[in-house]
């Protein structure tokens, strides 16, 4: 079963995603932690897309499909994979659906975690106070949310009208957006079962 975590920076797709990866043997597949990977490593793609997140802009299509096309390449026989942060436009939608469907696999389920703008910002700034990490500054947060509205948005009509969104309050509790995520799912399997 393959998922997609659709919802803004900070909304909590992460910590989800790797609940999900331990609860339900899914493997999680977030390009913004193969990105800093990347980074960390010291290598060539790293040094291209550090500007680029560090202001909080999308890096190009191009380097997280091909991260992506990557490991679904590495994971032939896993159970499903959870895409947390990919797709981020249009494009990449279109292109997870062909890469998929060349092992004769599709997207099942989209969960859209619906958030409060003004709350993420707070949210966001306290990550920043503990973590550091460049990009949750205020002001390339921001950005990274002009990003999402723009780019990332339109995917919400694209899935709903594929009959795939699925929505749920990403302001809850984390136990609550765990509890909602997994009776989708499980509706999910149920449907697939049919
Ligand atoms: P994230 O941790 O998912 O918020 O990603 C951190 C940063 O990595 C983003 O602000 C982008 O610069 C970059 N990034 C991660 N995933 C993508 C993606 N699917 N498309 C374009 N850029 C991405």
């Amino acid at each position: 079963m393959n998922i997609i975590l659709l919802g803004p920076p900070g909304a909590g797709k992460g910590t989800q995603a790797q609940r999900l990866q331990q609860e339900r043997g899914l493997v999680q597949l977030s390009t913004g932690d193969m990105l800093r990977a990347a980074r960390s490593s010291g290598s060539e793609l790293g040094g291209r897309v550090a500007a680029f997140m560090d202001s909080g802009s999308l890096v190009s299509d191009e380097v997280v499909i091909s991260l992506i096309e990557e490991q679904l390449e590495k994971n032939p026989k896993v159970a499903g994979f959870i895409f947390d942060g990919f797709p981020r436009t249009t494009p990449q939608a279109k292109a997870l659906d062909e890469s998929l469907a060349h092992s004769g696999q599709k997207v099942d389920v989209v969960i859209r975690l619906k958030v409060d703008e003004q709350a993420l910002i707070d949210r966001i700034t306290r990550r920043f106070e503990a973590e550091g990490r460049a990009d949750d500054n205020p002001e390339a947060f921001k950005k990274r949310l002009v990003a999402y509205n723009s780019q990332t948005a339109p995917l919400v009509e694209v899935y709903s009208g594929q009959g795939k969104l699925r929505e749920i309050d990403g302001m809850a509790d984390m136990e609550a957006v765990s509890a909602s995520i997994a009776r989708i799912l499980d509706a999910t399997l149920a449907e697939k079962s049919k």
